[in-house]
This record gives C-alpha cells, sequence and structure tokens, in this order.
C-alpha cells in the first residue's frame, strides 16, 4: 500500500536513531509503528495483485497484533485459497465468522470450498445455495425494516469523509490553475474540524495530505471504519465554461442521464492507474456473489439518504442546487454503507473558481454540508 510504504520511507529517512532520542520522548505520536489495520490493508493489496504469499505474511502480522480481527481472517482465507491451501483458507473463514457470526462471505466461502468440486457460476437458472437463499433472506429482512420505519430514520454516527484525487491525480483544474485535489482536502479538513467542534459525530479522513489512494482503497477504509455515511469530495467540470451549482449523487449501475455518466466517467478515469484486477478462468467471483445480495440495500438507502441529505443542504447552500443524479462511481460501489458524492461546484467556471479559492466561501459550503447531515 503506498501509504505505508510511505511511511516506511520517511522512518528511514528521519532514521530510527533521532527517534530513539529525545524526540520520542517528546513527540511520541512522531513514532508510526504498523497497526494491524496498516498490514491487513497491505495484505488485501497483495491479493488484488495476486501475491498471495506474501498477502499470508502480512495478515498473520496483522492478526498477531489484533487477534480479534474479523477482516483480516477474512482476508486470510481468501489469501490461502488463492494458494489452493484449502484447508487453512476453511480455517481462517471459520476463525473470522467465530468473531463476526454477521459475516456473510466467508460463510459462503466455507461452504464453496467444503463442495466438491467447486461449481461454476452460471449465468441465470442456477438455483440459490441454501446459504444464499439465508443472505437473500437478510436482506429481504433488512430492505423491510428500513421500509416500515418511513423515511429519514437514518442516524449519521460515524462518518468517513473522503478528499477527491490526490497526489498525482489533480483531478480537474481551473481556468487560472485551481486543482480539484486541492479544494476538495481543504473542504474534507474543514468539515472533519467543524465536526469535531459540535461534538455529535465522528468522523475519518481516507487522506490527510496530497497523496493518492487508489478508488477501491477508499471504500476500504470507509467499511474499515464501519462508517454509516461515506462522503465522496469532488469539484466539478464541464466543457461549457457557464455550467455551474452543486450536485449529489450515490452509485447506480446504471446512470441516471447522460451527465451523471460524464460525471462518473471523469472521476474513474483515475482507475487505470490502480492495480489490475484479471479474472481467473473457471474460479467463482466471490466478491461479486457476496456483493449482488449487499449492493441493491446499500445502493437504495444511499438514494434514499441523498434526497433527504439534498434537501437540506440546499437551503444553506451557496450555489446553484442540481439535484440528486446517480451513476457507477468506483469510490462508492463498494461501501458497506450508505454513500455520496457531492460534486460541489464547477471548477472549469472561473465565478466558481475564484469563489472556491476563498476560505470563507468554503466555510459556507461547509455549513450547507452539516445541515444536510443533521
Ligand atoms: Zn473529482
Amino acid at each position: 500500500m503506498k501509504n505505508s510504504t510511505d511511511r516506511r520511507l520517511f522512518l528511514n529517512w528521519i532514521g530510527w536513531g533521532i527517534l530513539a532520542g529525545s524526540a520520542l520522548s517528546f513527540f511520541p505520536s512522531l513514532v508510526w509503528a504498523k497497526t494491524a489495520f496498516d498490514y491487513a490493508l497491505e495484505g488485501q493489496g497483495l491479493i488484488a495483485s495476486k501475491e498471495y504469499r506474501k498477502a499470508c505474511k502480512a495478515l498473520q502480522k496483522a492478526i498477531h497484533l489484533d487477534p480479534t480481527s474479523d477482516w483480516a481472517y477474512g482476508l486470510l482465507g481468501r489469501a490461502y485459497y488463492g494458494l489452493g491451501e484449502k484447508a487453512k483458507a476453511v480455517e481462517a473463514f471459520r476463525k473470522a465468522v467465530r468473531l463476526n457470526p454477521a459475516d456473510t462471505y466467508s460463510r459462503m466461502m466455507i461452504e464453496i470450498i467444503t463442495q466438491k468440486p467447486v461449481p461454476r457460476l452460471e449465468k441465470k437458472e442456477r438455483p440459490l445455495a441454501p446459504l444464499e437463499q439465508e443472505a437473500k433472506a437478510e436482506e429481504e429482512a433488512m430492505l423491510n425494516r428500513v421500509r416500515s420505519t418511513g423515511s429519514l430514520t437514518y442516524q449519521v454516527n460515524r462518518i468517513v469523509i473522503d478528499a477527491g484525487h490526490g497526489g498525482f491525480d489533480p483531478g480537474a483544474v481551473g481556468p487560472t490553475g485551481l486543482k480539484e485535489k486541492d479544494v476538495t482536502l481543504d473542504l474534507a479538513w474543514r468539515l472533519q474540524r467543524r465536526l469535531s467542534d459540535i461534538g455529535k459525530i465522528k468522523s475519518f479522513l481516507t487522506r490527510t495530505q496530497d497523496y493518492y489512494i487508489p478508488l477501491s482503497d477508499r471504500t476500504v477504509i470507509a467499511n474499515q471504519h464501519q462508517a454509516d455515511l461515506f462522503i465522496s469530495i469532488h469539484i466539478n467540470a464541464n466543457n461549457n465554461p457557464k455550467a455551474h451549482g452543486s450536485e449529489t449523487y450515490y452509485c447506480s449501475e446504471k446512470a441516471s442521464s447522460k451527465e451523471a455518466a460524464r460525471v462518473a466517467a471523469f472521476e474513474n478515469s483515475v482507475l487505470k492507474y490502480d492495480k489490475p484486477f484479471k479474472k481467473k478462468l473457471g474460479y467463482i467471483d466471490i466478491e461479486e456473489i457476496l456483493f449482488r445480495f449487499e449492493q441493491r440495500m446499500y445502493w437504495n438507502e444511499s438514494g434514499r439518504f441523498a434526497r433527504t441529505f439534498q434537501k437540506r443542504f440546499r437551503t444553506a447552500l451557496p450555489l446553484k442546487d442540481r439535484g440528486v443524479h446517480s451513476a457507477n462511481f468506483f469510490v462508492l460501489r463498494r461501501a458497506k454503507m450508505p454513500s455520496i458524492l457531492l460534486e460541489i461546484g464547477f471548477i472549469s467556471n472561473s465565478d466558481d473558481e475564484a469563489r472556491l479559492k476563498r476560505g470563507k466561501f468554503r466555510e459556507k459550503i461547509v455549513d450547507a454540508v452539516v445541515k444536510g447531515l443533521s
């Protein structure tokens, strides 16, 4: 993972000697020991690049540091499965289920591995396995609960704020050179400070400085923090220099309009820099099986949340309200919670760009977001 590599480089650079000296006693927070989370995240990245042996090592370190992490055990199961060590994979998945009985994914993996031979996933007509049926029933029950409680019962307590782009990826750039990545990072910080002042909502940032995080890792961070809202902040851009205003998006398979599809295509364009994921023929795409059950629920809830959010957000918004739309945003796809993406103003519009440079204007945007959340 880029982040942890940076940390290691940084540690090498300043040298342990200095840290061990007086600086350590005065600034204990300077010591960035790798945490269980870091190792698990590293393991996840290694699995994505099919380096299963290395992934196992990283995940065992994660488990050593935090033996209660069902996430790390689930990943370890996947790493062993990738190596073809099915018995060890099942053992790890069982551990994950013991730690978190709601871990349908690991339960499903156990069933799939212990079935012989591993069946191919067929296109349609395939009858649902007992666990799939169970997961479907759970999903229906959850959806019914949401329906019966009516609208706006969703209480946000933990939020992960994602500053769009970063590092080599500037995002959209304004006529005078203002970069989307810088505005989004500053807005994320301002929003976090404000939320911490208010004190009701705990918030976390996906990135705290000017570096790049792959789109999928941003959602991993939100999932790991067990946030109940993921909010990705962006600034829009358009070939039409007059386009202005603010839009709220949620994830859907099909874009709600051509414009929504265009916005998603731009925000997804950085995907080409993320680690390639190759499907192996004859293998079941486990992620997809699990995801099929979960996505509808999270996306429905995201749409509901986005509309409620927008109703309040727009009353304090210092920009034209362009409404709620949906499209296939990769940064939102795998969030296991309601997730929205804000396109706040158009950096391509010189009036918007000039306003977005001002701290006071950014504070007004934060006012509006906080209003949307309350
Ligand atoms: Zn963006």
